[in-house]
C-alpha cells in the first residue's frame, strides 16, 4: 500500500527573509522531486488549517492570539525567528496538515505518512516561538491521537540535529506520551541533558541522548536498535510519531553529523519495525530541520522508499545492527550516562555488538 505525503505550495508562503536558512526553497525542492521524479508512488494528502482549539491543546490562548495578530505584518519573535505576513496561515496549515496525515493513517487509507510542512515545530513552547518554530506540530499531533482517536500511548522520536525543547516541555510530566531525542550537544537550544528524564507520572518517559558531532548512519542505527527499540517494546506505543530533521545529514550548514541519505531510510526501517511490533505499523513523520537542499531532497526520498516498504523485521536486514567496526569509537563512552539513566526505568539488554 502506498505511503501518504502531505505537500502543498502554500508551505512556501511563510518567508523569514531572503537570506534566512529556513527558506521556502526547502519546500520547493521537495515539490520538484515529487512532481518530476517521485522516489515511489504515493498518496497525496491535502492539508487543512488546524483549528485554534487544536492549537490550544499545546499552546496558551494569549500566545495563539499573539501569532494571529502578526498576520499581514512582519514581527520578530526571537533572534532568528520572524513572523511574516503569511506566517499565521502557513503555520495553521503545517499543524493541520500533520493532523490530516494522522487521520489517514488511523482510518487505514494509508499505512504510514510523511508531512512535508513548514514552519517546523519542535522548538515551539506553550507561549513562545523560537528556533524557526511557531506551533509545535508534533505535540499537537500527539494530543490529536490521544483526544480524538482515543489512543493511550504515543511515542515521539526526534532525530533532528537539535533538541526539541518544546516537545520535551509539553509532555515532561506525562506518561501517555514518550519523548526520545538524539541530538548534537552542545548546540542550540542548550536543553536535552540526560538527567532530564521526566517528572512525576512522566518519570522515565523523556529520554535524551546528547551526542558529539560526527555521528554516522551506523551510530544512529545502533542507538535506535539497541536503546530505543527495547524501551519502545516495553512502553508499547500505539502510534509512533517522528520529528525528522535532515540537519543531521553530512554537509548540513548548521550541524556536524554525517548521515547519508541511505541512513535516513535505515532509521525509518528501524522505526517501522518498532511500529510493527506494538502500533499496528502506524508511523507518521513530520519535517523539522534540514538546510542542505540536495541532502534534504535525497533524505526525504529515502524515507519515502522506506515507508513504502512498510514493516520489515530488522534482524538480518540492512536496518539491523551495523557492521562491526563501523560504529564511532567514542560512542560507547557517550552512551554510558544515557544507558545508566534509562535502565533505572526500562529493561535495556546489555549492549551491544561485541565488536563495537
Ligand atoms: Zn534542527
Amino acid at each position: 500500500m502506498n505511503t501518504g505525503v502531505v505537500i502543498d505550495r502554500r508551505y512556501m508562503d511563510h518567508d523569514m527573509g531572503a537570506y534566512h536558512i529556513e527558506s521556502p526553497a526547502r519546500i520547493e525542492v521537495l515539490i520538484r522531486m515529487l512532481e518530476k521524479d517521485p522516489p515511489v508512488p504515493f498518496v497525496a494528502i491535502p492539508p487543512r488549517p488546524a483549528t485554534e482549539e487544536e492549537l490550544a491543546w499545546v499552546h496558551e490562548r494569549g500566545y495563539i492570539d499573539l501569532i494571529r495578530s502578526t498576520a499581514g505584518k512582519s514581527v520578530p519573535m526571537d533572534a532568528d525567528t520572524v513572523a511574516g505576513p503569511k506566517t499565521w496561515g502557513t503555520a495553521l496549515l503545517a499543524a493541520g496538515g500533520f493532523l490530516e496525515s494522522l487521520d489517514r493513517v488511523m482510518d487505514g487509507s494509508v499505512p504510514n505518512a510523511i508531512a512535508l510542512v513548514r514552519p517546523p515545530g519542535h522548538h515551539a513552547e506553550a507561549s513562545r516561538a523560537m528556533g524557526f518554530c511557531f506551533f509545535n506540530n508534533i505535540a499537537i499531533g500527539a494530543e490529536h491521537l490521544l483526544r480524538r482517536h482515543g489512543l493511550r500511548r504515543v511515542l515521539i522520536v526526534d532525530w533532528d540535529l537539535h533538541h526539541g525543547n518544546g516537545t520535551e516541555r509539553a509532555f515532561y510530566e506525562r506518561r501517555d506520551v514518550m519523548y526520545f531525542s538524539a541530538h548534537q550537544s552542545p548546540l542550540y537550544p542548550g536543553t536535552g541533558a540526560v538527567r532530564f528524564f521526566g517528572h512525576g507520572e512522566g518519570f522515565g518517559c523523556n529520554l535524551n541522548v546528547p551526542l558529539l558531532a560526527g555521528k554516522t548512519d551506523a551510530d544512529y542505527l545502533l542507538i535506535f536498535n539497541r536503546i530505543l527499540a527495547p524501551v519502545a517494546a516495553e512502553f508499547a506505543p500505539e502510534f509512533i510519531l517522528v520529528s525528522a530533521g535532515f540537519d543531521i545529514a553530512a554537509g548540513d550548514p548548521l550541524g556536524g553529523m554525517s548521515l547519508t541519505s541511505r541512513g535516513f531510510g535505515l532509521l525509518t526501517d528501524s522505526l517501522a519495525a518498532m511500529a510493527g511490533r506494538t502500533a499496528g505499523g502506524r508511523l507518521a513523520i513530520v519535517l523539522e530541520g534540514g538546510y542542505d537542499l540536495p541532502a534534504l531532497g535525497d533524505g526525504v526520498g529515502e524515507v519515502m522508499k522506506a515507508l513504502s516498504r512498510g514493516t520489515v523485521p530488522c534482524g538480518d536486514s540492512p536496518c539491523g545492527d551495523p557492521a562491526p567496526g563501523s560504529v564511532s569509537p567514542s560512542l560507547r563512552a557517550e552512551l554510558e550516562e544515557p544507558l545508566r539513566t534509562f535502565r533505572g526505568k526500562w529493561d535495556i539488554p546489555a549492549p551491544w555488538v561485541s565488536s563495537a
